[in-house]
């Protein structure tokens, strides 16, 4: 098949892929525990059904504005001068179909070919991908003293001439890490001195924890909105648990809104006015239903924590924000059958039913990926089969229920 090279060259996401070969192997009937998925079991707040309802129900369910509804636009007008202490114009919003898509709308605005994005590692498994599809290249930097957090040096030695965007994600998808206010700080100027976009994907900045901030890069520049350097996208997926609602948006400046809304206007058209109607809902609700998710992924981080630290070998970053941890499994790594993070998630997956995702997909080969945006039992059975699979003096065999499950490749 003659098909384009760079649309051949883009795997599919790990996580999507995983999310449903684990919904599959459900479906089978197999005792699943999904330590891989990036979405809280929450209810979705009862203010975003009841508005999303009332849309429906009023069988006014047409076009809208390509860069979002103003009554939503309104609403996250809000958000952004209570969460980040800035006033926006409406002409400064885009609402997309979910961050994914605002993230894509801003590298797709801003990058030419041979344009190079600066991702942080650990990184967002869809940053790369994003970036190689628009034609430009990414341009990873690994912190090289095997933290999650690179210095700003790391960062300043790979900025070249062609470099048009850094992106980070803070807290981080993958480690739970916050970016100090000093870095933070730093790329901004580094930014604003070299005309270079920051691209901030808080879809996680309110979950966060034991009282640590992720702080807004706004509060580290005097420029407006207009003049800044600083995009910021988010979304109610993570805020509200509302994945399946395919929310998220973008502050930024009129004109860079105004390429955005183009871009989107010929492949969207618009967002569905049914699910603007949830955000606005949840976005203009009970605030305490954030909290609620808060504190309960917070206690989730505490018990993911006391059971890894009677994992034998394993050695994790205590995350201060997200739903996800990034253990070290590297002593798990050397084995013959087992060389690699996606050989141990593949083998954890066959043999104990556990989903991980391999560190690999986010720039950290040796570790994997557990997300704990579930329940305890699921965090504490994972774990606990997960100990069993890869414990060679442990039985061969377990029981779930009348599941017999065979460890037999170590
Ligand atoms: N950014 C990050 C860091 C994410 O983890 C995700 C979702 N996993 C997104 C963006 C995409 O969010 P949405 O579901 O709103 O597209």
């Amino acid at each position: 098949m003659n098909l384009s090279q760079i649309a051949s060259s883009i795997p599919a996401s790990p996580t999507v892929a995983l999310n449903e070969e684990a919904r599959l192997l459900r479906e089978k009937g197999e005792p699943v525990i999904h330590l891989g998925v990036g979405e809280p079991k929450n209810k979705t707040p009862i203010t975003a059904i009841l508005s999303s309802v009332a849309k429906i129900s009023s069988g006014e369910v047409k076009y809208v504005p390509t860069d979002g509804t103003p009554s939503l636009k309104k609403a996250i007008i809000r958000y952004t001068e209570d969460n980040y202490d800035r006033l926006v114009a409406p002409q400064n919003v885009i609402v997309s179909d979910g961050a994914k898509q605002a993230i894509w709308n801003i590298l797709f605005a801003l990058c030419n070919p041979q344009d190079e994005v600066i991702i942080l590692a650990p990184y967002w498994v869809s940053y790369p991908e994003m970036t190689k599809m628009i034609g430009a290249t990414p341009v990873v930097v690994t912190p090289e003293d095997g933290t999650f957090v690179p210095s700003f040096e790391e960062i300043e030695r790979a900025v070249t001439s062609y470099t048009k965007a850094i992106i980070l994600n803070n807290p981080n998808n993958p480690s739970g890490a916050i970016y100090p206010d000093s870095l933070l700080a730093k790329i901004v100027d580094l930014c604003e001195a070299k005309g270079i976009y920051m691209i901030c994907d808080d879809i996680y900045n309110k979950l966060v924890f034991d009282g640590n901030v992720a702080a807004p890069a706004y509060r580290f520049t005097k420029k407006d909105v207009e003049n800044s350097k600083v995009l910021v996208v988010n979304g109610v997926a993570k805020l509200y648990g509302m994945t399946g609602f395919r929310i998220g948006w973008v502050i930024a400046s009129k004109r860079l809104v105004e390429i955005m809304t183009n871009i989107q206007s010929q492949t969207t058209t618009c967002v569905s006015p049914v699910m603007q109607a949830a955000a606005e809902g949840a976005l203009n609700g009970m605030q305490s239903v954030v909290e609620s998710l808060r504190l309960m992924v917070q206690n989730n981080r505490d018990v993911l924590m006391q059971e890894l630290r009677s994992f034998s070998g394993v050695h994790c970053f205590k995350p201060q924000g997200t739903f996800y941890a990034l253990p070290d499994f590297k002593a798990y790594c050397t084995h013959s059958m087992i060389e690699d993070s996606v050989d141990l998630a593949n083998f954890l997956l066959k043999k104990a039913m556990v989903v991980t995702v391999p560190g690999k997909e986010f720039g950290m080969e040796g570790y994997l990926r557990l997300s704990y945006s579930g329940t305890v039992k699921e965090v504490t059975e994972g774990i606990e089969r997960m100990k069993w699979a890869l414990d060679p003096k442990a039985p061969s065999e377990i029981y779930i229920g009348d599941r017999k499950l065979v460890r037999d490749w170590l």
